[in-house]
């Protein structure tokens, strides 16, 4: 006899709402909603995913087999990295023939994609920050023979000291030694290329575990850039550009990026998952090793005479550099203003308040919809009201 016999069909739902109430709504996805959680009797708060698989006419039966049982192997994921520093814990579960409950640690400061959206783009030491925690991820889940698919910053939560926890095991699968996987799933926006190609030819060989790095690539660049490296309003145009590897550093945000991060990022978007950086790889890049100096420093005098030159070379250049400056005046503000650093970043920032809201998750809306429109040309037409300058 299977429990599905044994146990009456509520039972499952009756034991959750025993122990915990439900309140308001954190996020959605396809089929399931999360919500905070109290647990009665602790007043301890939780986040529970609930995943509905009740027959509707909007889901075949076999569309609600297929979430059931990709529900039961993200349960099963879950479990096998539970205790891993930067990974959700799954503190609970229960089953229905209706509902799944999934009860997690609450992430009360949400999604990085949120933080992101409100900060516009990170700097290089909090992008380190991230990045190596969720390649130290990345790493672990790899060595266990676990990937991902669909890491993405909608998918990496932010607890209350801006830790990272990884999120979203539903794409996820552990393969057997040397498997391939054929299966086409993710994000678009975040797909490696051999995913695209997998849909295009049946007699690929298949992809594994690297795809997560490219996704890892993505998700830097976007944090640095603010928009994405991949990005076309028709979305085949857009797989084509993932599938040249076409994406560049031109935006003005790089001008103030060090060479070594765009030199990581470059070895992540690599086409070929072959020559593609993996996780350890990343972490030893010189871009996480920075910040390590030695504790003691001798210098010779030859060395000391030596930086006291470039100290004076240096300040005389920054010197030379401010004279040739050109002044911030109204007619520059009007001719070029996203030329001006602080007034770009307060473009982008305004941008990023009025139209964060809609620019959201899912296929047709993306970050970089925002960077559509030219910035010069809103600024041109604000500025001939002056209403920049009064911000100013
Ligand atoms: P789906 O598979 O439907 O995408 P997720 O597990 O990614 O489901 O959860 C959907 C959204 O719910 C997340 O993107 C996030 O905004 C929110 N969420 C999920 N888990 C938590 C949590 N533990 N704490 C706070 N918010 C969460
Ligand atoms: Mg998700």
């Amino acid at each position: 006899m299977t429990r599905e016999d044994e146990i009456p069909d509520w039972v499952g739902a009756q034991e959750f709402y025993e122990k915990y109430e439900p309140k308001e709504i954190l996020g959605r996805g396809v089929s399931s909603v999360v919500r905070r959680c109290v647990d009665k009797r602790t007043g301890q708060e939780y986040a529970v995913k609930i995943i509905d698989i009740t027959p509707s006419d909007k889901m075949t039966p076999q569309e609600i087999e297929e979430i059931r049982e990709a529900t039961v192997k993200e349960i099963d994921i879950l479990r096998k990295v539970y205790g891993k520093e930067n990974i959700i814990q799954l503190k609970d579960c229960y089953e229905t023939k209706a509902f799944f409950f999934l009860v997690f640690d609450l992430m009360r400061r949400g999604e990085l994609f949120d933080y992101l959206t409100e900060k516009v783009t990170l700097s290089e030491k909090e992008t380190r920050k991230i990045m190596r925690a969720l390649l130290e991820v990345v790493q672990f889940l790899h060595s266990i023979n676990i990937v991902h698919r669909d890491l993405k910053p909608e998918n990496i939560l932010l607890d209350d000291h801006m830790n990272i926890k990884l999120t979203d095991f539903g794409f996820s699968v552990q393969m057997d030694q040397g498997q391939k996987l054929n299966e086409v799933c993710g994000t678009p926006g975040y797909l490696a290329p051999e995913i695209i190609e997998c849909s295009m030819d049946p007699n690929h060989p298949g992809y594994g575990t690297a795809v997560d790095l490219w996704s890892c690539g993505v998700i830097m660049y976007t944090l640095l850039a603010g928009s994405p490296p991949f990005w076309h309003r028709k979305q085949m145009l857009m797989l084509r550009m993932i599938l040249a590897g076409n994406y560049q550093f031109t935006s003005p945000e790089w001008d103030d990026r060090s060479d070594t991060v765009k030199d990581l990022i470059s070895r992540l978007l690599v086409v070929n998952p072959e020559k593609r950086y993996t996780a350890s790889e990343a972490l030893n890049h010189p871009f996480f090793q920075q910040y390590i100096v030695e504790e003691v420093r001798h210098f010779s005098p030859y060395r000391k005479f030596k930086v006291i030159c470039l100290t004076v070379l240096a300040s005389m250049r920054i010197y030379c550099n401010y004279r040739r400056a050109k002044p911030v005046t109204k007619e520059v503000i009007k001719s070029d203003p996203y030329a001006v650093k602080p007034i770009r970043k307060l473009i982008d920032a305004c941008a990023f308040k009025i139209y964060g809201h809609w620019v959201k998750k899912g296929q047709t809306q993306n970050r970089a919809a925002l960077f559509e429109n030219s910035p010069k040309a809103i600024l041109l037409s604000l500025a001939g009201e002056d209403v920049m300058l009064s911000m100013w």
